[in-house]
């Protein structure tokens, strides 16, 4: 039974649209050279102050980017082993070519339309024009008024100069005035992947619709109906009689526990690129990402989900420092680990969540990501 007086009502995005008929599943992208660079114009139009976010967090947004579409994001390591190997380097940088700033009179200007125009998309209406649609990837970060964290434009869909991303404000980037479970980025990384075509894993119909008739049209992307809307699961569920892959980015997972695209989302990505969005193939921008090589077995936690009791084998008997942190960036705890390689740590006081620990002995730091589930 679907409850409209839900207590969590944010949708994560608002976005309608048609698959392209010609795309075939066996796709292959060998006319592209790696990785594309994609560039990027963002709007920040604001009406309250609190809009007006700043540059770093704009960037902090880029850089979330660069992470999820490069297979570089901090999750790899500990996804669930059934999807592991299903984790695609989309091969997708993202550039910023500029940020405008703009004040409004409108509040919650994205839902605000004047003569079927959306006015955040137009200077004379109180947003910004967009820059070149067809070559730049533009993203409006503005106020709205429906309670969904972002939409997109699929490609083909939008109206003239209404082509692209539209994100809340608490919900682009990392830093600033980002609202927890939303925090992360990954409302942008999902709202991209409408922009470049993809649907939801549970397909153009509604979710958790119970039925299994929907599907996305990508092959390694099993059925489900469940879109995991406010959750953040360490096991999979099995809503169309097969384990869900609720960590992937076109699910409703909280931000914390989405961690990857398959390799045949990424096919289809590279698809609509040459077919529908082959203007931003023409860029000259430069990426600034340096990769985070998050992959690394130097180090193992097990179990992992746990229930705060855990061992961590460590690559030497240096002296570790160890430092953990919780979902929110906040320091919970802090020691120093010297005796030996493998050692059973004790988190009991720690509520259920996710957390990081990252592990340095002065010349290599490692992040690792710890799930405490009772
Ligand atoms: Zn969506």
């Amino acid at each position: 039974m679907y409850s409209s007086t839900s207590l969590f009502s944010q949708q994560r995005c608002a976005t309608t649209y048609i698959s392209p008929n010609n795309y075939k599943q066996d796709y292959k992208s060998a006319a592209v050279t790696n990785p594309i660079l994609i560039p990027v114009a963002v709007h920040v139009v604001w009406h309250a102050p609190e809009e007006q976010i700043s540059q770093e967090q704009v960037a902090s947004q880029i850089e979330v980017l660069n992470e999820d579409y490069r297979r570089d994001n901090i999750e790899i390591p500990d996804i669930h082993p059934l999807f592991d190997d299903l984790a695609a380097d989309v091969e997708l940088e993202f550039c910023l070519y500029t940020i405008t700033y703009t004040e409004t009179s409108y509040e919650g200007i994205y839902n605000q339309l004047s003569g079927g125009k959306r006015r955040v998309c137009f200077t004379d209406l109180g947003g910004h024009d967009a820059i070149a649609p067809d070559q730049y990837l533009n993203i409006w970060v503005s106020g709205r008024s429906d309670n969904a964290l972002g939409s997109a434009t699929a490609p083909g869909q939008a109206s003239t100069g209404e082509d692209g991303v539209f994100i809340a404000p608490e919900y682009f980037g990392t830093t600033g005035s980002v609202s927890t479970p939303y925090h992360l980025g990954r409302t942008c990384t999902h709202e991209i992947g409408h922009y470049f075509g993809l649907q939801h894993l549970w397909g153009p119909g509604l979710e958790n619709d119970a039925i299994c008739s929907g599907d996305d049209g990508i092959t390694d992307t099993p059925k489900q109906y469940s879109s995991y809307r406010n959750t953040c699961p360490s096991q999979p569920g099995n809503s169309c009689g097969t384990p869900d892959m609720f960590m992937n980015f076109m699910n409703y997972t909280d931000d914390a526990c989405m961690a990857l695209f398959t390799p045949g989302q990424k096919d289809f990505i590279h698809h609509i690129l040459m077919t529908e969005r082959p203007g931003l193939l023409d860029s000259d921008c430069t990426s600034t990402h340096t990769y985070n090589n998050l992959i690394n077995n130097d180090i193992h936690i097990a179990p992992n989900p746990t229930d705060g009791v855990f061992s961590i084998q460590l690559p030497s008997n240096d002296i570790y420092d160890i430092a953990i942190f919780d979902s929110t960036g906040r320091l919970v705890k802090q020691m120093q680990k010297v005796s030996g390689p493998y050692d059973q740590m004790k988190l009991v006081h720690l509520t259920n969540g996710i957390y990081f620990l990252k592990i340095g002995n002065g010349q290599k730091i490692y992040i690792k990501k710890l799930i405490i589930a009772r």
